[in-house]
Formats: structure tokens, C-alpha cells, sequence
């Protein structure tokens, strides 16, 4: 870390102690330069990542709106809230394991289209048919048979133009 006083790149740390629980790391540092000391303190960036639309905008990573189009797909199916809860929350679990500030929205939606696939194939078809925006019923009649083929594994689909319809984080 640079010195804060004279711009020398190497200082040194002298020093270095957790405090708060473990959750925060301090260090005396001192510039070999100015022979000056200053404190830097180190904690854990647990933050979910801003969500990148095709079209470049990017915005905030919300919880109610990724569980509320999961919600949608599954309305009137045999899926207990506490499942699609348990899948919102490995959706959340592995965009916050990718360590990244920024995430593209079609890493979101294949993500969410994995989880609905293994909750419950109807929603799968549902939610697969509007995110990735059939252009025609080949498309449709494919994604069925893909779902009845399992346990196959499929590529993930080339991620749709965004339109209001299948926009997951549209705002
Ligand atoms: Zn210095």
C-alpha cells in the first residue's frame, strides 16, 4: 500500500491484529521512506454483485425481485414456499461465491433456470419461455423435449435479447 504521506509504494507492515470479532484485521504500517506510521484496516466485502444488463446499465441486485419472478413461474404449482426460498437462497450463495462486483443478468437467468428446473418442469417451461423469448414453436416444442429427455444435460441456451417481458431486473 502506497504511504499516504510521501507516495512511496513499499511501505511495510509492522503490525497486524484482528479485532471486532475476527471480522476486521489491522495493520501499523510504516513507510521505510518518511519512516512515518499509519493504520489500514481490512474487512470482508460480502456484498452481492450489481446485476449488468445486455445493454450495459447496470443495477442493484434485489432479493424481492429475483424471488418474485421465481414466484410467478411457479404460481398455482405443487412447490412449497420454503423450496423456492431454499432456491432463492443457493441462487444468492453462488453469485456472492463468484467474487465479483459486476455479474452479466443472463448469469442470473441461468441460474434461476437451473434451480426451476429441478423444483418443477412446468415453471421451468414457463419461465424458459418467456426469458429466453421464443421466436417460434420449434423453440417451445425443443425446451419440452429437453425437459422430458432428462437426465441429458444441456448447453445453457445463447441468453435472449432483453425485453420488458423477460427483463429480470428491469427498473
Ligand atoms: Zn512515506
Amino acid at each position: 500500500m502506497k504511504c499516504p504521506f510521501c507516495g512511496d509504494p513499499n511501505t511495510q507492515v509492522a503490525d497486524t491484529r484482528e479485532n471486532e470479532g475476527g471480522e476486521v484485521v489491522r495493520r501499523r504500517r510504516r513507510c521505510p521512506k518518511c519512516d512515518k506510521r499509519f493504520t489500514t484496516y481490512e474487512r470482508i466485502d460480502l456484498k452481492m454483485p450489481h446485476i449488468v444488463k445486455r445493454n450495459g446499465n447496470r443495477s442493484e441486485f434485489e432479493h424481492d425481485k429475483l424471488a418474485g419472478s421465481m414466484k410467478l413461474a411457479l404460481r398455482k404449482r405443487p412447490v412449497t414456499l420454503e423450496a423456492l426460498d431454499a432456491a432463492v437462497d443457493r441462487i444468492e450463495a453462488k453469485l456472492l461465491a463468484l467474487g465479483e462486483q459486476e455479474v452479466p443478468s443472463e448469469k442470473v437467468g441461468e441460474l434461476v433456470m437451473r434451480e426451476l428446473k429441478k423444483l418443477d418442469k412446468v415453471a421451468y417451461i414457463r419461465f424458459a419461455s418467456v426469458y429466453r423469448n421464443f421466436a417460434d414453436v420449434d423453440e417451445f416444442a425443443e425446451v419440452i423435449r429437453e425437459v422430458k429427455a432428462r437426465p441429458k444435460r444441456s448447453r445453457p441456451a445463447e441468453p435472449p435479447e432483453p425485453t420488458s417481458e423477460n427483463d429480470l431486473f428491469r427498473s
